[in-house]
Order: structure tokens, then sequence, then C-alpha cells
């Protein structure tokens, strides 16, 4: 049914993650979290193997190969957002990461203040900062979303006007997966010295990012979403001077009395605790595995998948309402069943999406859905996972007609 043109590239991909090969699931689930590569499983495995340890704490051989790797992948995760190590904190993941900031301003902003973010946010960019209004007195103001799918900017420099303290908005919507104009944000964001944090957690695995091109203020995304392990996470910040960490505890200070402490000046006083070092194992080897592959190649392969699904869906009673130029997602809604029983009879057909609200309550709401099914795709789906897609909804009809 599809355009067999890229299959031997996408079959290729897909034999590089044994979950995929050993069985005959068609995974369209991969904006939720991606399946692993086989050189990220085999690292994390020879690491664990070979010994584990925990980074600057310990003098022999385990510790110092641990403290060598978490230092390496600071400096890739530098590399891969093009900015310095110094600027990067490793955290469980986006939610963390986006909680970090909006924790750091409670005792800065007040109720003269606004926080600005909009309605097209995962719940991770939008109750921390509920939260934070709530605890302020700062009026949250939301951008809204359009009917076709976009940020309504018409009041922007207004919002922004308004004594707003930060403005956070995704770089691409986890349901609908509109790319927003983010270049155009933190500019407007720039010329009212509004600081700007994205939640880049759909877009790393797509797009090339560059933070010091975009010159925002935070930015932050998950390992789980470009083919590590989940639990571990980043967050880059342009100073991180002007925030706090979130949790405290070891491997953070210069000094500790009975009744105080001080923290270290260096980028781990945001990274209390031990760290996850399967996580930072599996987010080193995949950062690898992502620049080997390209990830320019890779977004044009996803593509091309999602142009297939979009034209395969069309003709059909099934309504999309994902954004046309999605570079990952197609979302779909029925007038006649229940996204849960279409994900549940797709499941039984070895066809793997989700179903629901997706963490995105207000984005569905303001399009006029409670609930929806999201097919997202990553660099191995091939064009047997469409065919299987499309015959396992044309059984969800004759099943529950
Ligand atoms: N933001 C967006 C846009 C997401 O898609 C997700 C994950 N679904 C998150 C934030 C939260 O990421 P995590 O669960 O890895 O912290």
């Amino acid at each position: 049914r599809f355009n067999p043109g890229f299959i031997q590239m996408s079959n290729h991909w897909k034999n590089l993650f044994p979950a995929l090969t050993n069985s005959n699931i068609a995974y369209l689930d991969s904006a939720s979290s991606c399946q692993v590569p086989e050189v990220v499983i085999d690292a994390v495995s020879q690491y664990l193997r070979e010994g584990h340890g925990n980074p600057h704490r310990g003098m022999y051989s385990y510790s110092e190969n641990a403290e060598a790797i978490f230092n390496r992948c600071r400096e890739k995760v530098a590399n891969f957002l093009n900015c310095q190590s110094t600027k990067i904190a490793f955290t469980k993941g986006t939610t963390e990461s986006i909680n970090l900031v909006a924790n750091s301003l409670q005792n800065k902003i007040n109720s003269d203040d606004t926080i600005l973010v909009t309605q097209m946010e995962h719940h991770a960019n939008l109750l921390p900062w509920q939260r934070l209004s709530e605890q302020t007195g700062a009026r949250l103001n939301l951008l809204p979303v359009t009917q076709n799918g976009e940020l309504k900017l018409d009041n922007l420099d207004n919002f922004l006007a308004d004594n707003c303290a930060i403005f956070a908005f995704t770089h691409c919507s986890n349901v609908i997966g509109t790319s927003n104009p983010i270049n155009q944000l933190v500019s407007a964001a720039k010329k009212h010295h509004v600081a700007t944090l994205i939640d880049g957690a759909q877009a790393v695995a797509h797009n090339k990012v560059d933070v010091l091109d975009l010159d925002c203020d935070f930015y932050a995304f998950s390992g789980h979403k470009i083919y590590s392990p989940g639990g571990i996470g980043v967050l880059y910040s342009r100073q991180p001077d002007s925030i706090s960490p979130l949790l405290l505890g070891g491997g953070i200070v210069n000094r500790v009395t009975d009744s105080n402490y001080q923290l270290t000046d260096e980028i781990t006083r945001f990274e209390a605790g031990s760290i996850n070092m399967p996580g930072i194992v599996g987010l080193d080897a995949a950062l690898d595995f992502m620049t080997e592959l390209d990830i320019e190649k890779i977004a044009v392969h996803e593509i091309r998948l999602i142009d297939q699904i979009r034209k395969a869906i069309e003709p059909t009673d099934y309504k999309i309402i994902s954004h046309q130029k999605s570079k990952n997602i197609v979302s779909i809604a029925s007038a006649q069943f229940h996204s849960h029983d279409i994900a549940s009879i797709l499941a039984d057909e070895q066809v793997a999406i989700r179903a629901g609200h997706h963490c995105a309550q207000p984005c569905l709401s303001a399009l006029g859905f409670k609930h929806c099914v999201r097919i997202s795709v990553g660099l191995y789906n091939s064009e047997d996972d469409l065919n299987k897609l499309m015959e396992a909804l044309e059984k969800v009809r004759s099943y529950l007609k």
C-alpha cells in the first residue's frame, strides 16, 4: 500500500533495535518513549558488568570510570545543544527540569508579576507554573491554541509586556505535533526582557537544536525520547546562577556545618544524590547513535512516514486532528468509537499506539476533544508498520460496528 522507496533504509534501522526485531509489534508510540538500540543496551550492560560506581565518590577504578563517562556525557549533551558543558545539568527528565526552574522562581516573583505559558503544553510544562502562580499570587496567562492547532500570537506582546517574569512554551506539541516558531517566540520575549523556557521533550529526536543561536534561557528534554533508557534528562540553563537546586543532599556542597551549608558553584549543585549512572551511560551512547545516524536524515525518513500515514487515513472516517506539518505525530479522533476501544483493538493486533488526553488536556479541549488516538513514529518504523496500522484500523471498524 505504501511507497517502498525507503523500506531498505527503515528495515536496516529497525534491525538495530532488539525489541522490534524479536517481536512482530508495530511500535508507533515513540512520542511516549522510544525503544532502545542494541548499541545503547550493550553500553549499559557492559558498564554494569565491568563495575558500577558513583562519580565523584570513590578513588577506585569503578568510580573513576563512572566519573569519566559522566563528564563525557555532559560534554556530549553540550555538543548536542551547542553550548558549554557548564550550562548542562542532569535531571530525571523534562518534568524535573521544568519543576526545578519553576521552584527557583518561588521567592523571586510576586503578585505584581505574571507568568506566560501556552494552551498547547504537556501538563509537565503547565502544572508547575499553575502551582507557582498559586504560591506567589503571580497571574498565569495562557497563549491560546487556534483551531488549526497553532499558537495564537495576536496578544503575545501584551502578555509579555504585562510584568511577565517567564514565558514557558513547548518546542513541539506532544498531542498534535505542531512545531512552534521558537525563534520568533524567544525574540519577542527578549524585547520585553522576559526569561524563556523551552520544553524540548518532543523536539530533540527530530530537530537539530542550537540553544546559543536560539538564545533561550532554559531548554529541557528527556533521554527516553532520544533512544536512551528512562530516568535521565537535561536542563540547559543560560545562566545557571539564576536558579537554585530543587533537591538538596550529597555531592553539591563546598562545606556543611551543624546549622548551614555552602553550595558548590559547579553545575553539579543541581544534581544532589547519587546520579542514575545506567541512565548516563545510556544517554551517552544514544547521543553517539543519533549523531551517527544524523538527525536530519532521521527527520526526512519520519516525515515521509507521517505523510504516508496521513494519506492513508484521510479517505477514512477517522478525523485527523494533528497539525498538517507535524514531523512525527498523526493524531486521530473518531465520532463513533472511543479512543481507548481503538487502542485496545490495535493492541490485540500488535499495533502499539497511545489513546487518551496525552497529558495535554487544555490543548485537546481547545480543539473540542476529550481524547484522541496518537500515532507517532521513530527512526525504526517502516512501511510494514504502516500497513499493520491501517489493517488494524479497518478491524476496529468491523469489530465495533
Ligand atoms: N513535555 C512534553 C512535550 C512531553 O511530551 C513529555 C513526555 N510525554 C514531557 C514534557 C514529560 O517528560 P518526562 O515524562 O520524560 O519528564
